[in-house]
């Protein structure tokens, strides 16, 4: 309709310092605004590096790299005097994960039952880019948790509408959930910066906690969520709690139930639950669980989630795209000939575009977007997860490494061209 040129959509552009850059935030901001309405092209994509700014002299000299998110209003371009821009700048830490230790006191020995991250972190650049789902799943889980934040900030009446700021994810292993978990807080600690100046990620390994210290355990959670509560006692840092492989901890009081580990299974989910409850009231803080069996976990906890997200094993379709990311590294490391791999939009539009024509009588790149969307068929149907698929060059080097073994020898120099990339698809 005609008003549709006059709606204006968010557009957010994450912009990234160096390490050693010293100039203020708020200047690469302007700078960044005033190139993106004046010097950028007429449309913006999600989901892009937004490149050429290397000229202006600000952001020439202290930014590394400028990103536009995907956008949760739809998969398509938005012109720039419909983007509703905000720009997000960052300097990551580095070296920047700890142990945190709990227990002690009283003479006992300090245990070790989570790590620590400042935010955002280095370490995890690049994490969130690298995490392929067909059906939207990451701007819908970022989506959800910002309601969350903007009703706290906005001071929404508990007793009316309530949440608890816990956010689960589910599915088989090898799906990427735990690294979900860590590039959604490391997106949140991006985004938020503009009201919190600090953000930390806390990681709690509920598998290991629970089984070393089965009756130390209610203690050790209790002592992590005392730590918590420090760390977000002042206001001015964001905190998220992250829960791995959750129902070994809420398992165990299934375990209590039917007798079998009386009542420390008990206390450990009791205490948990409790913390959880004394974390509801915070603003600054996040709480992501994960878990290979949603089954086993204690019902109670589940409740509380507000959020429950089954993170599925990867479709035909992300499966291409994340074969094609590992051949896109193949190239640039000069195992595999400097070749144009099709991504997936430019596949399909090959594939349906020779409908009629057999992938031998096509050119080149035809014929690799039908080997790869073959390929990538072949492994849906063997259920791979995301984690097999991204070992899958790896195996593929060391059972074939006869027929790569001419290419690859010269690989680390550069100036050798690698193997063709067909000698890989075979
Ligand atoms: P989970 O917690 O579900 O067991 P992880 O977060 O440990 O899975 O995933 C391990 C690795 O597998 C990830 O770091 C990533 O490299 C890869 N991976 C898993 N799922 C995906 C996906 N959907 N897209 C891209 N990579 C994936």
């Amino acid at each position: 309709t005609p008003d549709d040129t006059l709606v204006t959509w968010p557009v957010h552009i994450e912009v990234r310092l160096t390490r050693s850059a010293t100039v203020r935030f708020n200047v690469v901001r302007q700078a960044v605004h005033e190139f993106m309405t004046t010097s950028f092209g007429a449309v913006i994509w999600p989901s892009t590096a937004i490149e050429d700014w290397q000229t202006n002299p600000i952001l020439g000299s202290s930014v590394e790299r400028i990103y536009a998110s995907e956008f949760s209003c739809s998969g398509r371009s938005i012109p720039i005097s419909q983007a509703d821009l905000q720009i997000h700048v960052f300097q990551p830490y580095s070296d920047d994960t700890y142990d945190e230790c709990t227990g002690g006191g009283d003479g006992e020995e300090e245990v070790v039952s989570a790590t620590v991250t400042e935010m955002p972190s280095r370490s995890l650049e690049g994490l969130w880019e690298s995490l392929i789902y067909s059906d939207g799943v990451k701007s819908k889980l970022l989506d959800y948790i910002y309601a969350t934040i903007a009703f706290s900030d906005a001071d929404v009446d508990f007793n009316v509408v309530s949440w608890n700021r816990v956010v689960l994810l589910h599915g088989p292993p090898g799906t990427g959930k735990t690294s979900l978990c860590r590039a959604l807080a490391q997106k949140l600690s991006i985004r938020l910066a503009h009201k919190y100046d600090h953000a930390r990620l806390l990681e709690i390994n509920a598998h290991s906690l629970f089984s070393k210290w089965f009756s130390e355990s209610g203690k050790l959670v209790q002592g992590l969520f005392g730590n918590v509560m420090e760390m977000i006692e002042e206001g001015d840092r964001f905190v998220v709690v992250l829960i791995d492989e959750v129902e070994s901890l809420t398992a165990a009081r299934a375990a209590a139930m039917a007798g079998t580990e009386p009542s420390d299974g008990l206390r450990v989910v009791n205490a948990l639950l409790t913390q959880l409850d004394k974390l509801k009231h915070k603003k600054n803080v996040l709480v992501m669980a994960t878990s290979n069996l949603p089954k086993a976990i204690d019902s109670a906890f589940v409740d509380r989630a507000d959020i429950v997200q089954y993170i599925d094993l990867p479709p035909k379709e992300a499966i291409y795209q994340i074969l094609h990311s590992c051949l896109l590294e193949l190239i640039k490391r000069n195992l595999v000939q400097p070749t144009e791999v099709p991504n997936l939009t430019y596949a399909n539009y090959l594939i349906t575009d020779n409908l009629g024509e057999t992938p031998d009588t096509a050119d080149r790149s035809t014929r690799l977007a039908f080997k790869l969307m073959e390929l990538a068929q072949r492994c849906r149907d063997q259920h791979l997860s995301g984690r097999a698929l991204r070992k899958l060059p790896v195996l593929a080097y060391a059972t074939y490494s006869g027929a790569f073994s001419q290419g690859v020898t010269s690989g680390k120099g550069g100036s050798q061209p690698g193997t063709p990339v067909e000698t890989w698809l075979n």
